[in-house]
């Protein structure tokens, strides 16, 4: 089955400042990897469809998704929070952005897919239900697993979340959801600064020193996120897929390379397909959506983020 590709040409018409690192160039770094790896024609292609207002109200609140809506400017660039920016084409890349993530579950669901990869922006996972934060704007990972619960009827949906800085807003959102476990690693201390330390059983968050190596990073994974993703039997997995761990991306003093992304990559996608061994259909794990978060070192980004794709596809 062939991996699938989703993303939207207006994700180029969110503007951030000058030189700001969450810039459009970030999509370009992907798109250029996939072309010159071969791993393009490899793969399906997908235009991501708007997100609905019902999408939307099953994570934000309401008066959030006005406020955002009353601040969007016809001009220039607006600062809405901190560190999140709104220009003209802010809101219609979002709304995208969020909305190729369920159609991915739909792709999914639907067995057109087993892997699915958004390259969009504006990432999500520091969305709160009422605020916007870190760059993001609508928490894209977390509009896909409500729509998997509650549109799908899944009774258990795993999100893994890799990006350097802690999911704070999908962990929000999902503290008191057991149907989703969160597996979450993380340097720490480091932004958000959310509390990291709780008591959940479905919230598996890793927190990683500044010093942390690749041997490091792997044996954390498989001590803590793999048999807790094992146990819970999840239908469809979720990823949060930041970039920033990388070594060579300077939002972080971890340093991850590319062959470590491939690697959790790669753990993930035996976990889909070892589900499968078993008679019982109801403890099958239907595919993986993976969606774009953060990752701004331009060159590290398109091959860690091409890594993943492969490992997902199994090309
Ligand atoms: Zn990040």
């Amino acid at each position: 089955m062939l991996a699938t590709i989703i993303s939207h040409p207006s994700c180029h018409q969110h503007r951030m400042p000058e030189g700001h690192p969450e810039c459009p160039e970030r999509l370009d770094a992907i798109n250029n990897r996939l072309l010159t790896s071969g791993v393009d024609g490899l793969v399906m292609h997908r235009q991501a469809p708007a997100v609905t207002r019902e999408q939307l109200l099953r994570v934000h609140e309401a008066d959030y998704l006005d406020s955002l809506e009353q601040a969007s400017p016809s001009e220039g660039i607006v600062a809405f929070d901190t560190d999140v920016y709104l220009s003209p084409g802010t809101l219609e890349a979002a709304r995208h952005a969020a909305g190729a993530a369920a159609h991915g579950v739909d792709l999914v669901m639907a067995g057109e897919t087993d892997a699915v990869f958004c390259n969009v922006r504006p990432p999500g996972h520091h969305a709160e239900p009422d605020r916007a934060m870190g760059f993001c704007l609508y928490n894209n990972v977390a509009i896909a697993a409500t729509h998997a619960l509650e549109h799908h009827g899944l009774e258990r949906v795993a999100i893994v979340d890799f990006d350097v800085h802690h999911g704070n807003g999908t962990q929000t959102m999902f503290y008191d959801e057991p149907r989703v476990l969160f597996c979450s690693s993380f340097q720490h201390p480091f932004y958000p600064g959310t509390p990291v330390d709780v008591n959940v059983e479905h919230i598996v968050n890793v927190p990683l020193p500044a010093t942390c190596t690749s041997d490091e990073f792997r044996a954390a994974i498989s001590e803590r996120w793999l048999p807790a993703l094992a146990e819970f039997k999840p239908q469809l997995l979720l990823i949060s897929a930041g970039f920033d761990a990388h070594e060579e991306d300077d939002m972080s003093s971890i340093g991850l390379t590319d062959r470590d992304y491939q690697w959790v990559s790669e753990q993930l996608r035996t976990l889909v397909d070892d589900s499968r061994e078993g008679a019982d259909a109801s403890q099958h794990c239907r595919g993986i959506v993976s969606t774009l978060e953060g990752g701004y070192n331009l060159s590290a980004l398109g091959r860690s983020a091409v890594a993943h794709i492969k490992a997902l596809a199994k090309l």
